[in-house]
């Protein structure tokens, strides 16, 4: 897909589908030209509000029929610009498809709308004493279509995986506006390809799901939370790997490097004096005993490896506290030099350390302040690069490509939960050998010859 949409191609496809609520005021135009990658703005011409599934169908075949670029938009908090629209043309909002539709606790089952906020999601499944483990830090406000689509992870991905884990069905518009029901509400089931785990993590490319069936888990009863801080990161990065090779399984393992740790002191919370990292831990279960012994294994093994002390959270406003210190790092990190570059990369666990070790060597050597937080128990971190000025740029641009070059050399992924969107869509080729990118451009081709649905994202245009 290359060249501009006509006013005229809108129109025509604003008529095909007069019955949709669409809008083209400046304001909407403006709210729909971003999200939080900061990539830029890229307004729509046409933002569109359709109400179920059949007015999903006619935007498609409108957008067809009048050569106009669509790209699908939950809420706009994803990292990597997958929302955006980068050739301009509709953005399809499935913000208003926002209906749980059924939990079914018999099954371990819930169908839900891709606009449900997944907060919205995780509160239904509890009311049931059940529980959807997909969190991204997002989840009060991120959708349900959105994680679907980027595959999204979160904190407790270290003991429960992430969305793609969690999804069993869905309803699917493809490009053409062809609806299938790829997938099923059973636990097992292997009947032919598996379409659900090659859209899971599509980032809206190819097409989009109106309907989305996902597996749900008995309600843990009991969770802790503890806050372990330690003397350095590379203390801190070197605990969180010998927990997982004792034999423990927490819930989440976060880490927040000293940077971070800085940041969030600067608003207000107070982190232990001293302390050059901390690593949050959660574990959780069905007894009180069996809860407390991980966490004393637990607090042991980061003791013996430099942890300062190990404080419990006594209470639920406690634990809501230590969270909510970890979801101010990104803001926090943001207003201390005014930009930054958030990156999610993941390297096999052992390499965690190394991999901390070598980011902050190139931000020294470039003069760049690198700060690393995020799901260290999976690999899973993020890099941020900060700056203040359009005079770093270039700098910051030489941090990151050699931050994926590290990752990727130590066999690590350029993306874990974010997406390849348009931030990294350069790096792709790091990553991935020729004949997968071919592969994948092949089927993307098939399901959307004429390249109009989220152009430009994952792959970088041809030469
Ligand atoms: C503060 C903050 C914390 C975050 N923490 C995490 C985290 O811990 N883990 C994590 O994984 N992510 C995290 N994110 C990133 C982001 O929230 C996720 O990627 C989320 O899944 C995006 O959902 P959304 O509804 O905002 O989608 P959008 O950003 O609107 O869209 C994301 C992609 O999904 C596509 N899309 C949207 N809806 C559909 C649909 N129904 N069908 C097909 N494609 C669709 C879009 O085209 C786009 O490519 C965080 C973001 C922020 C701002």
């Amino acid at each position: 897909m290359t060249g501009t949409v006509s006013r005229e191609q809108v129109e025509a496809v604003r008529s095909a589908i007069a019955g949709v609520d669409s809008s083209d005021a400046p304001q909407t135009l403006d709210a729909f030209s971003r999200d939080e990658s900061l990539l830029g703005d890229f307004p729509p011409q046409l933002v569109v509000f359709p109400r179920d599934t059949g007015e999903v169908q006619a935007v498609f075949r409108a957008c067809q029929a009048h050569a106009v670029p669509l790209t699908p938009v939950g809420a706009r908090s994803g990292k990597s610009g997958g929302s955006l629209p980068l050739h301009g043309g509709v953005a399809l909002s499935l913000e208003r498809m926002n209906r749980i539709l059924a939990v079914h606790p018999e099954e371990l089952i819930a169908i839900a709308q891709p606009g449900v906020v997944l907060d919205a999601l995780h509160k239904a499944a509890e009311a049931h004493g059940l529980f959807y483990p997909p969190d991204p830090n997002s989840s009060d406000w991120c959708t349900l279509g959105g994680t679907v689509a980027e595959n999204a992870g979160g904190p407790r991905a270290l003991k429960y995986g992430v969305t793609r884990d969690y999804v069993l069905g869905l309803e699917w518009v493809l490009p053409d506006g062809e609806v299938l029901r790829p997938g099923r509400r059973t636990i097992k089931g292997v009947a032919g390809y598996d379409l659900v785990g090659l859209l899971v993590g599509s980032e809206g490319t190819l097409g989009v799901a109106t309907e989305v069936t996902v597996k749900l888990v008995p309600l843990p009863k009991v969770v802790m939370t503890a806050l372990v801080p330690f003397g350095s990161v590379g203390e801190a990065a070197v605990a969180v790997s010998r927990v997982l090779l004792s034999g423990l399984w927490p819930r989440c393992l976060e880490l927040l490097d000293d940077v971070a740790l800085e940041a969030v002191r600067g608003r207000g919370y107070p982190f232990p004096p001293g302390a050059g990292a901390c690593v949050i831990a959660e574990v959780d279960g069905s007894r009180e005993e069996a809860a407390l012994a991980d966490l004393q294994a637990l607090a042991d093994v980061c003791t013996r490896h430099g942890a300062t002390e190990v404080v419990l959270a006594q209470d639920r406003e406690q634990r809501a506290r230590v969270w909510e210190a970890r979801k101010l790092v990104s803001p926090a990190l943001k207003a201390l030099k005014g930009h930054k570059l958030s990156e999610d990369i993941v390297v096999p666990r052992s390499r965690v350390p190394e991999a901390i070790e070598r980011f902050k060597a190139v931000g020294e050597r470039l003069g760049l302040s690198v700060a690393t937080y995020g799901h260290a128990g999976d690999g899973n971190l993020h890099t941020n690069v900060l700056w203040h000025s359009p005079a770093d740029k270039p700098r910051v641009d030489q941090a990151l490509a050699e931050i994926m070059r590290i990752t990727v050399e130590l066999q690590g992924s350029i993306t874990g939960e974010h997406g390849v969107g348009l931030a990294k869509r350069e790096f792709l080729g790091l990553e991935l050998a020729p004949a997968m990118i071919d592969f994948q451009r092949r089927l993307k081709d098939f399901l959307d010859p004429r390249g109009l649905v989220n152009p430009g994202k994952i792959f970088a245009p041809r030469q």
